[in-house]
Order: C-alpha cells, then structure tokens, then sequence
C-alpha cells in the first residue's frame, strides 16, 4: 500500500491518498476544494490515476474537492450512503467493504460530529490504520454543537467503534490545528483531554456543552455546497472565492 498524507491550510483538513499499487488503485479521503489542483498534480508527479473520493461525512468547515477531482481526473465520488447524495457515485456503509483495489476499507457508522459520519478502517495484514474523521481528533474530538451533533451519541461512537479497536491501531484524523500528524488508539484511551481514563459519559457531555466555541465560519456555505458534492454555492463571500473561480477561469 502506498500512503501520503496531504495538508489544506486554511481549515487544517488532512487529506490521505491511499493507493494499491498491485492493481494501480487510488483513492483519496476527504479532499479539499481549495488544493484540488495541488491533490491532481502530486497524484501526476507519482504516477498515479484517481479512481475516487471518499468523504467521512458533510463537512460545514470547508467545501470538498470531490466534484473539482472528477472534473479534473475523472474520479467517482463515494460518499456514506446515509447521505443519500444524488451527486454521488459511490454509497458506502457499515458491514459492506469498500475496496480499493485489494485494500479493503471498512466504513464504520460513527455519528455524533454529524448524524451521518463515517470513519474507514484499514487493515493491511501489517498495520490498522483508522481515519477517523471528526469523530475523534488528536486530544480531542469534533465539535458536536451545530450541523446535526449529539455530543452523548459521539461519545458511544467512539468508545464503541474506536475504542474497541487494538491499542496500537494508527489514528489518522481530518483535522489537526497544531502540526501534529498522527496518533494510536492507546494514546487517545490515555491522554484524549476530553476522553481519557474512561471520563464518564455525562462529564463529556457536560464538556462539550459548554466549549462555548466560534460560529463556523464557513458553514452557511459549505454544508449547501457539500451537498452537491464541493459545488461553489452563490452565497460563498468574496473572500473565500478564489477556489470556486480557479476552476471558472478554466
Ligand atoms: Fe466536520
């Protein structure tokens, strides 16, 4: 298995490009409309072809690069299938792998962030690798205040679905906001600020109630625009433009 993970700046997205060199199979998870063209190049540079995106869920902090991808690379777009998107190729599902040539993904339903997410188990005979979306983070965990989050419903999420899981298993999250690149599931069971040492299900709660954090900027756009798979919805401000008129100009 051939493994990189890429880095979108403005909303601190990690993207993982995941490719089965037997078969010359790639997918990407969780591309960023804003490094499209950035994502395109580097699979050119190494040779590769995009087969498809796969999102964790509707983002609200950025707008997905899926629909940009398939324009540039031809790519099909999967997305859970619970989303029910018509602008989706792919519907994907808990208890139905997702192949990636002979990789096999394993979506696990993992609500809380959104009533919808989704995270993908890989296991390649030699590692677990979980990317595990906005469900849980490196010390944390994704917001569960907007959108359709439940804070008590990503706290089953997670110590039913991620928890369970070897302590060793590889935690490759969408998000890092300090550099940080990768975790296990034993450093989360331990050190996870709003999880570890089995915190009791009403503190998380109670935490996650009261984090009192900023209107996403983003969100009355990027849900809409998500929705069509990384469209460019009329309402996006002049400010975040650029990515949705790169492609205007062609
Ligand atoms: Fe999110």
């Amino acid at each position: 298995m051939i493994f990189k993970q890429l880095f979108e700046p403005d909303s601190s997205t990690y993207t993982y490009l995941i490719n089965c060199p037997e078969t010359e199979t790639t997918a990407l998870i969780d591309p960023v409309l804003d490094t499209a063209e950035r994502d395109a190049e580097v699979l050119r540079q190494m040779g590769l072809r995009l087969d498809c995106t796969l999102d964790t869920h509707i983002h609200a902090d950025h707008l997905t690069g899926a629909r940009r991808l398939k324009e540039l690379t031809g790519s099909q777009i999967a997305y859970p299938a619970i989303d029910d998107l018509p602008c989706a190729d792919i519907g994907v599902k808990e208890g139905e792998v997702f192949r990636i040539g002979t990789i096999e993904l394993y979506p696990l339903f993992t609500p809380g962030h959104t009533d919808h997410h989704h995270a993908y188990l890989i296991d390649n005979g030699t590692h677990k690798l979980l990317f595990s979306g906005d469900a849980l983070l490196i010390d944390a965990c994704g917001r569960t205040d907007f959108q359709s989050g439940d804070a008590a419903t990503l706290y089953r999420s997670i110590h039913n679905k991620f928890f369970t899981l070897p302590d060793e298993t590889l935690v490759y999250p969408c998000h890092d906001y300090e550099g940080r690149f990768i975790s296990t599931i034993a450093q989360e069971k331990a050190r996870n600020p709003r999880l570890a040492q089995n915190k009791p299900l009403q503190a998380f709660v109670e935490l996650m109630e009261n984090m009192d954090l900023p209107y996403p900027r983003k969100i009355d756009f990027a849900v809409p625009g998500n929705e069509r798979c990384g469209e460019c919805p009329p309402n996006v401000p002049e400010q975040y433009r650029a990515a949705c008129e790169r492609h205007d100009q062609g």
